[in-house]
């Protein structure tokens, strides 16, 4: 996978320096176009090792971790990128998934003063949860939990902390309930359900992927949602769903769930895996004065049109800012928000020449 894609060298000696906040896509792709635009380039990422959802999430067998190393070591050998690793950047305090691999914390305010321009690219590494009684239970997790227990168990970077493992029921019909499901099956776990809210048309993850799914023997369950779990001596031994019909199409334009009164089934399950969204994390909390109010409701950082925070030396792009989306999003917003440091930071050289 190639980052720095524009060149085969720096040209000429680094003129200003950029940080980059996120080694996800939108991280990589916009640190190989700053290279190759004469920048020096610093990677931060609260993770061991770079890649964001790549790395960390998306099963192996579709994204080698070497072919994305191959890209990090060029970055690394012929551009003289320094990588931050298991470094979390923040302003204020926050607590995301995969915050307990990080071993450094640096100040986000500190960067900003000290780099030429930052950019945030810091992905979506909060899981919604089931929001029902008992989803706090032990063996309830998120699925950005679970598969990135897996990877790290399969990098050495830790033992696994998942149970049993035999019964699995995974709530959600995108792309991570695809993953989440298809990683039970390969694991083997005895028997995998996959449980979403409306029908195999709407699932996000598309209806192929859920066929694929149905023929390694997974489970599939349309129009029914938890309503609670089965907790015993505090851990799920099932979990209660809801069957649902299709009512009017909601603000997502797509038909909104509906529940049938009296029509809850139990599923019996040793591990219970809710796939159903992740949240932006942008490395600013509450407390962190003016740059706060940047950061909406859904924890999404707005940026203007140039992926700029209004007035100031930082830019934003990738997944914190669209919300969960695909890699190719990812890459497209890292390159232009890029392009828009490179503006940024050479009008600020014109202007500083004497005339
Ligand atoms: C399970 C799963 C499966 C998916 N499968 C696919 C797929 O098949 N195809 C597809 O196109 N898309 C898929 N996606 C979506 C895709 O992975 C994302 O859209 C993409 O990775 C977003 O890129 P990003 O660079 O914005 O963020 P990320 O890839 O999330 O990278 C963000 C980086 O920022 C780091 N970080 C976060 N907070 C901090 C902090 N405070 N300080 C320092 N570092 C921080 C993280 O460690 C991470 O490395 C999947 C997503 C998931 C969760």
């Amino acid at each position: 996978m190639k980052f720095a894609f524009l060149c085969r060298e720096r040209p000429g000696a680094a003129k200003q320096r950029v940080a980059v906040i996120g080694s996800g896509p939108a991280g990589l792709s916009a640190t190989g176009y700053l290279v190759c635009r004469g920048y020096e380039v610093d990677v931060y990422d609260k993770l061991p090792i770079p890649g964001g959802m790549m790395t960390f999430a998306i099963p192996k067998y579709r994204i080698p971790l070497d072919s994305i190393m191959e890209g990090v070591d060029e970055l690394k050998s012929k551009f003289s990128v320094q990588f931050n690793l298991a470094t979390k950047v923040i302003c204020g305090e926050r607590h995301d998934e995969g915050d307990e691999l990080a071993t450094n914390t640096v100040d986000l305010l500190k960067l900003v003063e000290g780099y030429d321009a930052v950019l945030i690219s810091t992905g979506t590494w909060r899981s919604r949860r089931l929001g029902v009684p008992g989803d706090d239970a032990k063996n309830v997790m998120s699925a950005l939990e679970f598969l990135l227990n897996l990877h790290m168990v399969d990098l050495g970077l830790r033992k696994s902390h998942i149970g049993s493992f035999k019964k699995v029921v995974v709530v959600g019909g995108g792309l991570s309930a695809i993953d989440a499901a298809e990683e039970s099956v390969l694991r083997g776990a005895q028997e995998v359900y996959l449980v979403y809210r409306r029908t195999i048309k709407e699932a996000p993850a598309g209806e192929y992927e859920v066929r694929r799914l149905m023929r390694m023997g997974v489970n599939w369950i349309e129009l029914a949602a938890p309503k609670s779990i089965v907790v015993e001596n505090g851990s799920a031994r099932g979990i209660v769903f809801q069957r649902m019909k299709l009512g009017e199409p909601d603000e997502t334009g797509r038909p909104r769930p509906v529940p049938i009164p009296g029509s809850e089934f139990t599923i019996e399950a040793d591990t219970v895996i809710a796939a159903i969204g992740e949240i932006p994390t942008p490395p600013i909390a509450s407390e962190c004065g003016d740059l706060a109010k940047y950061v909406g409701k859904d924890g999404r950082i707005s940026v203007d049109k140039n992926y700029r925070i209004s007035g100031r030396n930082i830019f934003a792009a990738g997944d914190v800012v669209t919300g969960p989306s695909k890699i190719g999003n990812a890459v497209g917003q890292g390159l232009r928000a890029a392009k828009e440091i490179d503006k940024f930071l050479s009008a600020r050289i014109l202007a500083a020449v004497p005339r």
